[in-house]
């Protein structure tokens, strides 16, 4: 009870055998991430009934979530397996000829892509370590100028920062993994290269016409054009995530710390949980310890109170997963309780009207000092806008349903039970209790009845 920040861990090859995922979740795992970008299908639904398996073993509830590929640009191949060096001032030809390519010209595979460009947009190949300005474009050409060079070889993905891709956000592969996945009923489901509000409306749609299970969707933030509208995609998203690995190529990274500062504001505004991702621990992938500076990343998450900080090749491919979990845990949980003991932050700064029922329970915990909050929740609103106002007390989120209580695992400070025998006005005391909460007022959401009673 002393982490209210949320751990997301990505599952692969390092920890999708039962011993380490019984290990990792014991150690604090609230969400689990199936990256569809490496595994996908059968292998990847192997891994989600493990989850489900080990969750109800342990009757801990933790979420499912499949992060899609989304439409990630590759160019084509190039003749020979040699990287091809780039010169800066040389100029390079993209094309939709399906001929190997040489140091001067390569396929450009998706014909969308070459649509899309404009005079003047920057190319960031192989995580912008080569830049290129575009000089002119033609129905099946885009020649481009190098600004900055290095060396080039077949597959390597590209970023477009200053073009909007007209294209859907599902591809081909996305369609048919959602749909094979969506028979595993997941909790959350991830959605990359987001650029607009319409690409979570084309999402839920395609959910909708295969399932009635209620599945939440996260809106990746990682293109500067879904930056600018992150207000309108976190209004219609069910939660965020700062997808900083491929927004850091996208943005000038001296950025990314004020940009993710403003998106965890607006998600807070908008009552949507946020989750900060990648490389949070990353040099833990060959060591047992974590550096200074990501010590700090990790803890800072806490304090400008995101929901969740995430793992992703420390976990997968690392020398020792459940190590990872540890010590994500032991440093947020300093850092949580830290920030509320010493609770002077810019984070708290709300922008909420005074007279918002959430901000009210909050307020109510909050003069009457409150142990916690217990929260009867029949579907995950409640109690994620409750989160949303950040409290600093725990809330308790009693649920009859699996699936609210999966759910719920994502969101700051919220402690969810599944226990069908415990939902009722009169075993909040014993729900609090379940956390270690003995002793202090309790503030009581049932629906609209909101109440306060003593602990005895
Ligand atoms: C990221 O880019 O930071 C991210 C989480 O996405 P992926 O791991 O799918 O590249």
């Amino acid at each position: 009870m002393n982490r209210f920040t949320k751990i997301t861990a990505s599952i692969g090859p390092k920890c999708e055998d039962k011993k380490t995922l019984t290990k990792m979740i014991q150690a604090g795992v609230n969400v689990c991430r199936l990256n569809f970008s490496h595994d996908t299908g059968e292998t990847q639904g192997k891994k989600i009934d493990l989850i489900r398996e080990v969750s109800a073993k342990l009757n801990m509830p933790v979420a499912v979530m499949i992060d899609l590929q989304g439409p990630k640009h590759r160019i084509g191949n190039f003749e020979t397996e040699d990287k091809y060096p780039l010169k800066v001032g040389q100029k390079f030809t993209f094309d939709d000829d399906a001929t190997l390519g040489d140091g001067t010209r390569v396929q450009l595979p998706d014909a969308d892509v070459m649509k899309s460009l404009n005079k003047g947009d920057r190319i960031l190949l192989n995580d912008g370590k080569i830049e290129m300005v575009v000089d002119s474009v033609k129905p099946n050409k885009v020649v481009a100028t190098v600004v900055r060079g290095n060396e080039i070889w077949s597959r390597r993905g590209f970023n477009l920062p200053d073009t909007e891709i007209a294209t859907s956000v599902l591809t081909e592969k996305d369609r048919a993994d959602l749909e094979y996945a969506l028979t595993k009923d997941p909790d959350w489901v991830a959605i990359s290269f987001v650029q607009r509000p319409e690409d979570i409306a084309e999402v839920r749609d395609f959910i909708v016409a295969r399932t009635s299970h209620p599945v939440k969707i996260i809106a990746k933030i990682e293109r500067p054009n879904a930056v600018e509208r992150i207000t309108e995609i976190a209004a219609v998203a069910d939660g965020v995530m700062i997808a900083r690995g491929d927004l850091a190529v996208e943005v000038p990274f001296e950025k990314l710390p004020a940009i993710s500062r403003h998106i965890i504001r607006e998600c807070r505004k908008m009552n949507k949980p946020v989750i900060m991702a990648t490389q949070m621990l990353g040099t833990m992938v060959n060591s047992e310890f974590p550096t200074r500076a990501e010590i700090t990343d990790v803890a800072n998450t806490a304090y400008l109170r995101a929901d969740s900080t995430m793992t992703s090749e420390e976990t997968t491919i690392g020398i020792n997963p459940v190590n990872v979990i540890e010590t994500m845990d032991k440093i947020l949980s300093y850092a949580d309780m830290d920030a509320i003991a010493n609770p002077y932050d810019w984070s708290r700064v709300e922008n909420v009207p005074e007279n918002d029922w959430s901000r009210s329970v909050a307020s109510m915990a909050y003069l009457n000092k409150a142990s916690a909050i217990v929260v009867f929740a029949r579907d995950t609103i409640t109690a994620t806008e409750i989160s949303c106002r950040k409290p600093d007390i725990p809330i308790v989120a009693v649920c009859r349903d699996r699936l609210i209580a999966n759910q719920l695992c994502l969101a700051r400070g919220v402690f969810p039970i599944y226990d069908e025998n415990l939902f009722g006005q009169r075993d909040a005391f014993n729900s609090a209790r379940k956390f270690g909460v003995n002793n202090g007022k309790l503030v009581i959401v049932d629906e609209d009845k909101i109440s306060l009673r003593t602990l005895d």
